[in-house]
């Protein structure tokens, strides 16, 4: 049994001054868990979640990553930039950037196989959204967004993929997919992470759930024999609900 891997994604969440309160306070109230622990944050919070965060158990990540390594992409942020200031995780292709900034299957590879380069861990989201899942397409939309998105990924690389499974519907609705729905979905990923890298590689690929996560429901979903952790939205705001959801399990 692996530990499991539980970050928070705080969106446009949060200052400067807000983050380094909240680690502050986190730390103790996590501090010796087994479970890996991680706050992606905004750009702006990084550096100063990265200085709060030293020779603690808590990683850093960012929300997203541009694929070039400098140039005139104005408002993008290089892995170099990532890397340098001591981000370790980055979230890619996450709903709301597939659904408000144009993010496809095609660019979640572009920005997965340059932070792989770069040594930076992606956090890959995956889902489907209600009318696909109450039309039977979740297979389908599950096998296209991994097969396209991690396409070139490397059998080298995988172990330093994580995944997360997301299904639109349950993203900050309060809507949480049943246990037996999540870990469906969870086992059909890992099936088709093992078509291509073999069982073992796959089973060492940790695969998140993330929709509507909370300090209520987290031990139920964590029990569930594919669920490797969580990505967190709304209750990785407050310290107490994100220790909750930590030690859950
Ligand atoms: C997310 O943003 O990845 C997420 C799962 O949000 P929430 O927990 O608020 O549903």
């Amino acid at each position: 049994m692996k530990n499991k891997f539980i970050a928070g994604n705080w969106k446009m969440n949060k200052t400067v001054a807000e983050t380094r309160q909240f680690i502050r306070e986190l730390i103790p109230l996590v501090a010796g868990v087994k479970n890996r622990v991680a706050l992606c944050v905004p750009y702006t919070d990084l550096a100063a979640a990265v200085e709060e965060t030293k020779g603690t158990n808590i990683a850093v990540g960012a929300q997203n990553v541009h694929w070039a390594e400098s140039g005139a992409f104005t408002g993008e942020i290089s892995v170099a930039m990532l890397k340098e200031i001591g981000v370790e995780y980055v979230v890619i292709g996450h709903s709301e950037r597939r659904q408000y900034f144009g993010e496809t299957d095609e660019t979640v590879l572009k920005r997965t196989l340059a932070a792989l380069g770069g040594g930076l861990k992606p956090i890959v989201c995956v889902g489907e959204t209600l009318a696909e899942r109450e039309s039977g397409k979740t297979r389908d939309v599950l096998a296209r967004q991994i097969s396209e998105g991690l396409k070139d990924v490397s059998a080298a690389d995988i172990g330093n993929v994580v995944i997360a499974y997301e299904p639109v519907w349950a993203i900050g609705t309060g809507k949480t997919a049943t246990n037996d729905e999540a870990n469906e979905a969870i086992g059909f990923i890992r099936s088709l992470l093992a078509e291509k890298y073999g069982k073992d590689a796959a089973d060492g690929v940790y695969i998140q759930y993330g929709g509507s996560m909370n300090e209520k429901n987290a031990e139920a979903l964590l029990s569930m024999s594919e669920i490797d952790g969580g990505l967190i939205g709304g209750a990785s705001l407050v310290p107490q609900k994100f220790e909750a959801i930590i030690k859950a399990k």
